[in-house]
């Protein structure tokens, strides 16, 4: 039974990473293994950068270019042991890229998104399947393209699961007992147009493969020892989370946590294949696992948001919020592409919470006040707490005021 692992960016920021990445493959030498690799460090941004240069500032062009290759040839170059056999893979492939920015970009801004900024998984991939094997460690690069099948939603292809799995399953069968490299985030579609799955989606493509393949477990490696129960960054006593539900990831993704990609639970769930989060640092402690159980202690998880949008929406001709002003609302808030985080309605108003973006939101107002008064609070904090008890609620409110509060027997949300 195969299983898959997946390498964040944080995890192969530089040649440390790289090194570490082994001595962990290392660990599982007689495992058939599927390693799914984002983009090295932050190199998705950066490559986001080079994109809106080519279309918006050619003058920013080849320095954000050069940023990216030298990052790349400078990792390669701490890990060559010979004839530079890494740097003379990594060439050509930075040449193809400089040779696509060098032409006129196509106009289809999504398209040339995913064109370009699947590059970062190429590169991160060609980089470390090309140093294992040059180390002992032989495997097989397999290119997501051609094995992760979608539809043509440019920058968040829609998996087709038929293909898919023919696909892989294919691939995997002529490469039977060789640990296999690919990319995250990276698919393909019939016709063979480079798509991403939407940031962050490296997860999912773990979750793919391993769902197409019936594997025993997926592995994420990270910078933390395993699923907290809150980000320290805004919780200071978060701990580790040993063992939770399917179910309760998924409201964990969708209440806002960011450790997990909320695509990536339900391929998993489907076919009972368990979830472990473990730190790249520590790769023997045990880490956080989800899978199919029900802890029979429940311990409160934190969600903080800052940022956040408080819309109150009024009908102008006073009639009552009921289904038709709503059916109106949420229409404008779905053409917007505007994702609401909490919701509460009295006889005359609706009030949603919701991340900033900027642009959208300006539309989003602009739609409404053709019939609508609004009116509307920025910068608020967000905390939800699942599982939460009055302790627990107090603790994170402190001295602040509470605008909106929202409960449900499993889950509290407060607007500050
Ligand atoms: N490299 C991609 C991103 O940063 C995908 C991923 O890391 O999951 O969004
Ligand atoms: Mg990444």
């Amino acid at each position: 039974m195969y299983r898959v692992f997946k390498f964040g960016g944080a995890s192969v920021k530089d040649a440390e990473g790289v090194r570490n990445l082994k001595k962990i493959l290392d660990i599982y030498q007689n495992e058939k293994l599927i390693v799914v690799i984002s983009a090295m460090g932050k190199m998705t941004n950066q490559l986001e950068k080079v994109l809106d240069a080519w279309y918006y500032q050619p003058d920013a062009l080849t320095i954000n270019f050069e940023m990216v290759k030298n990052f790349h040839l400078d990792i390669a170059k701490q890990l060559e042991n010979r004839q530079g056999e890494i740097t003379s893979v990594l060439l050509p492939i930075l040449d193809k890229l400089f040779a696509i920015l060098s032409g006129n970009h196509s106009n289809h801004y999504d398209k040339d998104y995913d064109d370009i900024v699947s590059f970062g998984e190429y590169l991160s991939t060609q980089l470390i399947s090309t140093y294992l094997n040059l180390n002992g460690y032989e495997n097989k690069f397999a290119c997501a393209i051609h094995l992760i099948k979608t539809d043509d939603s440019f920058r968040e292809g829609k998996v087709n699961w038929e293909e898919t799995e023919k696909a892989i399953q294919d691939f995997i069968a002529q490469y039977a007992n060789k640990t296999i490299i690919t990319q995250g985030f990276i698919g393909g579609t019939l016709t063979g147009e480079i798509t991403t799955l939407g940031r962050e989606g490296s997860d999912f493509s773990a979750a793919i493969f391993a769902n197409c393949l019936n594997a025993g477990s997926v592995t994420i490696w990270k910078d933390v020892p395993g699923l907290l129960n809150a980000d320290p960054k805004f919780y200071p006593d978060a701990v580790k989370l040993d063992e939770i539900s399917y179910q309760e990831a998924i409201e964990l993704a969708y209440y806002g946590a960011t450790v997990i990609h909320p695509k990536t639970i339900k391929p998993l769930q489907n076919k009972n294949i368990p979830l472990f989060v473990k730190s790249f640092m520590t790769p023997c402690n045990d880490g956080s696992r989800i899978a199919d159980v029900e802890p029979l202690e429940k311990i409160p998880s934190y969600i903080f948001k800052t940022e956040q949008i408080l819309l109150s929406i009024f009908p102008k001709d006073f009639s009552f919020i009921a289904a038709d002003n709503l059916t109106k609302i949420f229409s404008y808030i779905s053409k917007n592409k505007l994702k609401i985080n909490l919701m509460q309605n009295s006889a005359v108003s609706f009030t949603i919470c919701m991340d900033n973006k900027p642009n959208r939101f300006a539309n989003l107002l602009k739609d409404l006040q053709e019939e609508f008064n609004v009116k509307y609070n920025m910068n608020k904090k967000l905390i939800t707490i699942r599982h939460y008890t009055p302790e627990a609620i107090a603790q994170v409110i402190g001295e602040q005021r509470v605008i909106l509060e929202q409960k449900s027997r499993s889950t509290v949300q407060v607007v500050l």
